[in-house]
């Protein structure tokens, strides 16, 4: 890519400039340097993809749900053969490593083959009746235009997460590219239509999620509305679609417990909270930043994290551990929320600021951050910060683990470490929260396994896995009445 290339939105199948003529700047997380401009989309040019998408609907409504499947294998077929382009825009979109962005742009292929799949099995429940030679079932129908908006953190899988279930159930898509990953929405989109895809039935709007994206919440056209992104923005988003009764599917955030009981194998604890905490530089909603330690291990487990999280490689070369945050906004508000820790008697146990490494200082990095001795009111406690930065807390045993892990507003994800089966059941079924894990990560979910949050992390909907089709579909009931006797 040139830093003079634009990237426009994608309606009906080919790049349409916004009409404003508008553009927004795209900067490399790792050294800051303009990768391109991309459009600042307005209601004018969301109606124009809105208009597309309902146009096409019916007829890609029409198409069985078994073509629809296969339409979407080629698509995915093109992704795995163009799926180092798609890593290499990753990479370059949010400062990941290489290895991380193949491994998200494998994970989104999967993502891609399980719902291709499902083409065949979107099947109905045949269903008893009371009354004689009634025959009854359901059968899964579509929305209409599905709208979906999706952050940056992971941007190709949080395409391929939205984007493959809505298709197949039938719905046109409009997609709200995050503003921070222009490009890999644009690639997609091209390989929609290498794969065969009709024009119109995936679109693309770029810019602004206040401008852009909220007036792609606000067309009374769109029926579908899942959105992955920050609970503030989930609210409104559900009091804006919820008052014309659209669905609305939330994905949001998390402060996620990671419990150590005293009977933990503290080696691979260590290994699971600093992967929880610190990979993808802490930009994942089910990242687990509040790590609650019993009291007995607790200066063994502090030490050794403390250690790992040191020893841990900045940068977006093979082999780094954790790259830059997105954006220069979000290193600011991640630094300043370090800070106001700092302030409120938090102490700094690594980390704390920008790295001093001259060859990162132009980019967006954040240090793994410790930090213990906050009280539970505490900000950084109940608030999700959305980069590499970890609290410690020292517990006395599980019911007071539980309780804390309980105390924020979220309910995303939660992960335990014990080597006993009673503990770890106690605990995954007490604790709020829509993952539970044992003696793993807060995150790790995978194409078809329901993942969705309690409380503010969501609205009670789950994608993907097969609850996806509830978010994407219409049950309808069907049923016949036969003469109880031949004629
Ligand atoms: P964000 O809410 O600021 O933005 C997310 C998307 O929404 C972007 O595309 C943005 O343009 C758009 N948007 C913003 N305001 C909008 C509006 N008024 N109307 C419509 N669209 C709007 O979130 P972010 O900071 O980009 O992403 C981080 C957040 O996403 C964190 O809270 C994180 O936990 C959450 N997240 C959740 C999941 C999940 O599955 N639960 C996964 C990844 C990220």
């Amino acid at each position: 890519m040139t830093n003079t290339s634009r990237i426009g939105n994608w309606i009906k199948g080919e790049v349409q400039l916004p009409s404003s003529d508008r553009w927004l700047d795209k900067f490399s997380p790792h050294d800051g340097r303009l990768l391109s401009h991309f459009a600042d989309s307005s209601a004018a040019d969301v109606d124009s993809a809105v208009l597309a998408a309902s146009v096409v609907f019916p007829a890609w409504s029409d198409v069985s749900p078994v073509k629809r499947g296969q339409i979407l294998g080629d698509l995915v077929s093109v992704m795995k053969r163009r799926s180092d382009e798609l890593a290499h825009c990753v990479a370059l979109e949010t400062g990941k490593s290489p290895q991380d962005a193949q491994g998200e742009t494998a994970g989104a292929i999967l993502q891609g083959e399980y719902f291709a799949g499902e083409g065949m099995r979107l099947h109905g429940r045949s269903l008893t009746s009371g009354v004689p030679g009634k025959y009854s079932h359901t059968v899964r129908q579509p929305r209409g235009v599905a709208g979906l908006i999706v952050p940056a953190n992971t941007p190709i899988a949080n395409i391929a997460w939205k984007v493959f279930p809505a298709l197949v159930c039938g719905n046109a898509v409009v997609l709200k590219a995050a503003e921070d990953t222009p490009q890999i929405a644009q690639l997609f989109a091209e390989m929609t239509r290498e794969a065969g895809l009709p024009d119109g039935v995936f679109n693309v709007i770029q810019g602004r999620g206040q401008l852009s994206g909220a007036a792609l919440v606000s067309d009374e056209r769109v029926a579908v509305i899942s959105f992955t992104g920050s609970t503030g923005v989930g609210r409104w988003i559900a009091e804006t679609a919820g008052r014309r009764l659209a669905r609305v599917s939330l994905e949001l955030g998390g402060k996620n417990p990671f419990v150590v009981c005293d009977d933990a194998d503290l080696e691979q604890a260590v290994h699971w909270a600093a992967l929880s905490a610190f990979s993808n530089a802490g930009q994942r909603c089910a990242a687990g930043s509040r790590i609650i330690v019993f009291r007995k291990v607790f200066d063994a487990f502090r030490d050794a994290f403390v250690d790992r999280a040191r020893g841990l490689k900045l940068g977006n070369g093979p082999g780094c551990d954790l790259g830059p945050v997105v954006s220069r906004r979000q290193q600011q508000s991640v630094l300043a929320a370090i800070e106001r820790a700092r302030e409120q008697g938090g102490r700094i146990l690594c980390g704390g600021g920008a790295p001093a490494d001259p060859s990162l200082t132009q980019g967006y990095y954040v240090e793994p951050t410790v930090i213990d001795g906050l009280a539970p009111e505490a900000e950084l406690c109940g608030k999700e910060i959305f980069g590499p930065v970890a609290t410690l807390h020292p517990v006395e045993n599980l019911q007071e683990a539980l309780v804390f892990s309980n105390a924020t507003e979220y309910g995303l994800t939660a992960a335990i470490h014990t080597r006993n089966v009673d503990r770890a059941m106690w605990f995954a079924q007490r604790v709020r929260a829509g993952v539970a894990n044992v003696n793993m990560g807060t995150y790790g979910s995978e194409p078809h396994m329901p993942f969705g949050g309690f409380g503010s992390s969501g609205n009670g909907s789950r994608e993907p896995g097969l609850e996806a089709l509830d978010v994407y579909s219409e049950l309808k009931n069907i049923s016949f009445l036969a003469r109880a006797q031949l004629i």
